[in-house]
């Protein structure tokens, strides 16, 4: 189990350059932003989103890891929640998970493509979670990278749309959140993250 505490808030490596960036600097929204390789059932922080299926009763991936760690009881309680739209998300307890809550979103289904409707679609995924979060008085959130596994979102697509969405969230909501966690599973992806970031959270 990693308490908040032993996540460490990103830092560009030396000499990584933030030359694309289209946002200005700002190290109070830097404080907020991890990037975390491993797995996010682990986490000890207010809200792990799952990138479940529309039936929310349970999966491969992500969504099988955080229902056998979870255990039983958090089944239970999606059943009752109807299932989840594309882009849409709903909150339930973590019951054995060192996390207080699950926000379980649904990406979109791509497949390797990406058109206007896939985009807007995971943009969504993003928002609503962070707006469940904020409802929900939850100031600590981590993500995995919801539609890239079996979903088939291209995932060097689907960092920008993360990234976009999260940078404009914290503008937006400064006093909401106190921690974004970007909990990515391969290596491929901590690389592409890595690469990214000072895009979206540029250092001075
Ligand atoms: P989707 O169906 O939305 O594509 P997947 O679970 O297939 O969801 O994959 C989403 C991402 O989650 C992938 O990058 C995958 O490597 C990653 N992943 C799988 N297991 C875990 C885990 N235990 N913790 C964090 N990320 C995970």
């Amino acid at each position: 189990v990693l308490p908040l505490s032993q996540i460490p808030v990103w830092t560009p490596s030396a000499g990584q350059t933030t030359g694309e960036t289209c946002y200005q600097v700002n190290e109070v929204l830097n404080s907020k932003i991890s990037l975390f390789r491993g797995d996010i059932t682990k986490l000890e922080v207010d809200a792990i989103v799952n990138a479940a299926n529309k039936t929310l009763l349970g999966g491969g991936g992500v969504d099988g890891s955080i229902h056998r760690g979870a255990g039983p009881l958090l089944k239970k309680e999606c059943a009752t929640l109807g299932g989840c739209d594309t882009g849409q998300a709903k909150i339930t307890g973590a019951y054995g998970l060192p996390a207080k809550y699950v926000i379980h979103t649904v990406g979109p289904i791509a497949q390797g493509v990406v058109g206007d409707r896939e985009r807007e679609e995971l943009r969504n995924c993003y928002r609503n979670c962070l707006d469940t979060a904020t409802q929900n008085q939850l100031r600590t959130v981590a993500f995995p990278c919801i539609s890239t596994g079996v979903y088939g979102y291209p995932p060097d697509k689907a960092v920008d749309v993360a990234l976009t969405v999260v940078r404009e969230y914290l503008e937006k909501h400064p006093a909401q959140l106190d921690r974004v966690i970007f909990c990515v599973f391969l290596k491929s992806d901590e690389d592409l993250y890595q690469d990214r970031l000072p895009r979206y959270f540029p250092h001075a």
